[in-house]
């Protein structure tokens, strides 16, 4: 599957509307996609990573969290990890609110 031509970075996922939400998590809410370490693309979720990657995911370390690796679906910033898990859940740039259910899943995303 090729990605997403609608998004100004690599994206793709399963039935993803504008701003990111996808077929597995889909509130207001749920706007952000987040950079896999393992390929370097975006997907709304682990889920979607599962069902269109050929591959097993890979986490950012302690070490990476300068990188760019979570965008917000509303204004289409790229946030730092560290911008990202640190953001209390609204996005620094537009302030749009995220999940803060996200965090639960935190751990398959980032080493934290
Ligand atoms: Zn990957
Ligand atoms: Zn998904
Ligand atoms: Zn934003």
């Amino acid at each position: 599957m090729d990605l997403d031509s609608r998004f100004d970075v690599p994206l793709r996922g399963v039935d993803v509307d504008d701003e990111t939400r996808c077929a597995h998590y889909r509130t207001d809410r749920d706007v952000v996609a987040i950079k896999f370490a393992c390929c370097g693309v975006y997907y709304p979720c682990h889920r979607c990573h599962e069902a269109l990657a050929d591959h097993d995911p890979e986490r950012w370390g302690a070490d990476d969290r300068d990188e760019p690796a979570v965008r917000c679906g509303v204004c289409g910033a790229e946030l730092a990890v560290d911008a990202y898990l640190t953001s209390g859940h609204r996005c620094p740039d537009c302030d749009a609110p995220f999940n803060p259910g996200c965090e639960a899943h935190r751990s398959l995303y980032f080493e934290v």
